[in-house]
């Protein structure tokens, strides 16, 4: 088997689709409040397409597949092709990005398609701040992080993104809240990315202090979570209660990345951080064969960034994290 390996020796394993840039919540450093400008219909990829550049990237060797967004449960069918993608040869890992404001009626369906095991955005526990962060309604996402519980979706990791002023007097609260639920907390850095993201990150918190102080409080210890993910994670002691630090601003972890992006309009993004690209719905609708597919995909991951710029370069990246979904 012909392996997805960029020019820095890394292996590309793990692709997050997002499967709309659409979103029924407006966090304050994802998407701004009004924006309207999303995608076309048109420009979506059809599920045909979504399924071909999966099946030639797992012919390849990439076997963790994230769907995610905007918000990846309001694309409508999204169940029909997360099974359809689920039984695709080499895909051993499916997992979801969600707000969790639809779990609640949602996440049996999405067990049922093959959803092993999902991501829940969750700033705080306070509905009035919650409104403020996301627009949104506190109580969806509690009931969503219930059902997800119910069905089996496990494990259920909660990210956080922890901001001065906003909510980082609240990381107590939320370890508290994980560690009764069995959820797993994962604190995030914010990103500067689009206008939103910048705008945020006069709010930045870097996490290092707070895992120091976790781990003098709880009596920490280093802990491995699956997931192929950059966070580092820390546990309890004495109990399960685990907790996860994304740092890409005070250390980032771009040594060890093993991923690539597909936005909705087929936009193979090769690095969160820079605007390297190739776009695949051209050739997609052209009718590429799988074997061609291949090439395009090696060709691309040969291009694959060393490391993003977000401390020397915050202004570069002008796309909304909503389009390429974390
Ligand atoms: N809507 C889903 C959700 O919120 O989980 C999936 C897409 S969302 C873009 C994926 C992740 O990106 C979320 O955990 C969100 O907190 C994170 N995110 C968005 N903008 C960010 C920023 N500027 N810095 C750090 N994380 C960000
Ligand atoms: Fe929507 Fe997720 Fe962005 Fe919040 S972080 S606006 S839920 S896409």
């Amino acid at each position: 088997m012909t392996k997805l390996v960029d020019g820095f020796g890394r292996q590309i394993e793990y692709l997050r689709l997002s499967v709309t840039d659409r979103c029924d919540l407006r966090c304050s450093y994802c998407m701004p409040a009004d924006h309207r400008d999303f995608s076309e219909p048109d420009h979506w990829l059809t599920f045909d397409e979504t399924e071909q550049v999966v099946r030639v990237f797992a012919s390849m060797g990439l076997h963790h597949l994230r769907i995610t967004g905007g918000e990846p449960l309001v694309r409508q069918n999204v169940t029909s092709l997360i099974r359809r993608l689920n039984a695709i040869p080499g895909i051993d890992d499916l997992s979801l990005s969600t707000n969790a404001t639809r779990l609640g009626k949602m996440a049996k369906q999405l067990k049922q398609a093959g959803v092993s095991r999902v991501n829940v955005s969750l700033d705080t526990l306070d509905a009035d701040r919650f409104r403020q962060i996301t627009k949104g309604k506190l109580e969806k996402v509690l009931t969503g992080l219930q059902a997800a519980k119910k069905v089996g979706l496990s494990p259920v990791k909660i990210n956080m993104v922890v901001m001065d002023g906003v909510n980082v007097d609240e990381v107590d609260r939320m370890v508290e809240f994980c560690g009764q639920n069995d959820f797993t907390l994962r604190m995030i850095e914010t990103m500067p990315q689009g206008d939103t993201g910048r705008a945020s990150s006069q709010s930045y918190v870097g996490l290092h202090q707070i895992e120091k102080d976790l781990i003098r409080k709880h009596d920490m210890v280093p802990a491995v979570m699956s997931g192929g993910g950059p966070a580092r994670y820390l546990k309890m002691r004495n109990s399960s209660a685990t907790v996860g630090f994304i740092t890409p601003i005070s250390q980032h972890f771009c040594e060890t990345c093993n991923r690539v992006r597909l936005s909705v309009e087929g936009t193979l993004y090769l690095c969160l951080g820079q605007d390297d690209k190739v776009e695949l719905r051209p050739i997609l609708r052209a009718g590429i064969s799988d074997e061609d597919l291949q090439h395009v995909l090696l060709d691309a991951i040969a291009r694959k960034p060393e490391r993003h710029e977000f401390n020397e370069e915050p202004g570069k990246i002008v796309r909304f994290m909503s389009m390429t979904g974390g």
